[in-house]
């Protein structure tokens, strides 16, 4: 694609094509799960058709050819997070492959009373493992606090910044209010007092392209699956001194150098951190997904989707009795909302019955929830293959079950 040209793109995602009972499917659910172009399943049937061996192992011609395709893989995902070596991207199933690796590596770097601090927006994956690494090094876990807008608030963050702060945690984008936080910011001013930042970049992967050298960003995680890649597969990057530090987090083949039943030495990076065998086709198609995202250009995406994110918040406001959580200046692609009286899940189902396809309850966020005392949302997440009629028939079918619902 030379230029963003909605047609043409929908053309790209066979599944788009498809009716949900008797409609057309709608699919918000973006920030759950993305689609899947033809480009990528191509990848996926041509892996498996011709090319499908374990890698890494083999002197036969089809492991070194997986192999081959496998680290090539690594290199396109190097180059479009622009991490500085290649052995600096850690293969995972996902983002919270990613984050545990990080946590379980840290628990005998952190001593009792050290401090860790968390933000209120994160997602169940950027808080639990890190409450684990609590109960097992005796650090303390502190919460970086939001305002009523859904923005983390800089000025506490500020205050609870010390010497004792050996880690901080944040999401790049909230995946349940679509908030985008100040990471370069809150980067800096961790290093500062000698912390280092690990960055959930789930959610904002798949708009933002992120370049961790010019952040100085310690680890970045994210999911293939929220990209136009398939599920089971991720990346972590983390900072070569760092990854060094960290010891193995799953003992197993492929991350070894020398084992006998007196001492096992490990590989070097990445290996040392990728044990057993991979989502070696996952990988691949990983590429494949950012090859795609990128034909189609990541300032063209951002221009395109935050025209949806705009045209829904204001169609959506419209509706009376509608409230949207999650106001924040700087925001993308996620409308969450309630409607006074109604119950989220009964909205969700009314609108599968016509086709559309949102996600209702707490995100895997309750402590988001917690804050604006509700038991979950409406979220309608876009991707740049949604477009402004698709947001006129959930309007639609906002109204519609309001009607009946109320
Ligand atoms: N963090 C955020 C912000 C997310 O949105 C998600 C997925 N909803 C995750 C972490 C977990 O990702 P995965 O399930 O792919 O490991």
């Amino acid at each position: 694609h030379t230029e963003f040209n909605i047609d043409t793109i929908r053309e790209d995602f066979p599944i788009l094509n498809r009716k949900v009972n008797g409609k057309p499917l709608v699919y918000f659910d973006n920030a759950a799960t993305s689609q899947t172009p033809k480009q990528v399943i191509d990848v996926i049937v041509d892996y498996y058709s011709n090319y499908n061996a374990n890698i890494h192992r083999g002197v036969h011609t089809l492991s070194q050819e997986a192999t081959d395709l496998y680290e090539a893989a690594r290199l396109k995902i190097q180059q479009h997070f622009n991490a500085k070596h290649s052995y600096e991207i850690i293969l995972t199933s996902g983002t919270t492959h990613g984050i545990n690796l990080i946590a379980n590596g840290f628990t005998n770097l952190l001593e009792k009373g050290d401090e860790v601090l968390v933000s209120a927006l994160e997602h169940h994956s950027n808080i639990v493992p890190w409450q684990m690494l609590c109960e097992r090094s005796g650090a303390i876990l502190k919460v970086i606090p939001m305002n009523e807008k859904g923005e983390l608030i800089i000025r506490d963050y500020d205050a609870l910044l010390s010497k004792r702060t050996k880690l901080v945690f944040v999401n790049h984008i909230s995946n349940a209010l679509g908030t985008i936080n100040p990471i370069e910011d809150m980067i800096k001013k961790a290093h500062q007092v000698g912390a280092a930042v690990l960055v959930d970049g789930a959610q904002s992967s798949p708009h933002i392209k992120p370049d961790v050298q010019a952040l100085d960003v310690d680890f970045y995680v994210a999911s293939a699956h929220k990209m136009c890649g398939p599920t089971g597969v991720g990346l972590l990057y983390g900072k070569e001194k760092w990854l060094n530090k960290l010891p193995p987090y799953q003992g197993g083949g492929e991350m070894i150098d020398q084992v006998t039943f007196e001492k096992t030495t490990y590989a070097g990076l990445p290996h040392k951190f990728e044990a057993g065998t991979p989502n070696i086709c996952g990988g691949i198609a990983f590429g494949a997904a950012i090859d795609y995202m990128n034909a189609i250009g990541f300032d063209a995406i951002a221009t395109y989707e935050h025209e949806l994110l705009d045209y829904a918040t204001a169609q959506l406001s419209a509706i009376e009795g509608l409230k949207i959580y999650g106001t924040a200046d700087e925001k993308t692609s996620v409308v969450s909302f309630n409607i006074e009286g109604i119950h989220p899940y009964d909205i969700g189902a009314i609108l599968d019955k016509l086709g559309i396809a949102v996600r209702t309850g707490h995100h895997c966020a309750q402590p988001i929830m917690d804050f604006f005392k509700i038991p979950g949302t409406v979220r309608a997440s876009f991707a740049f293959y949604n477009t402004k009629a698709e947001i006129d028939a959930l309007v639609e079918g906002v109204k519609k079950a309001k009607m009946m619902l109320s």
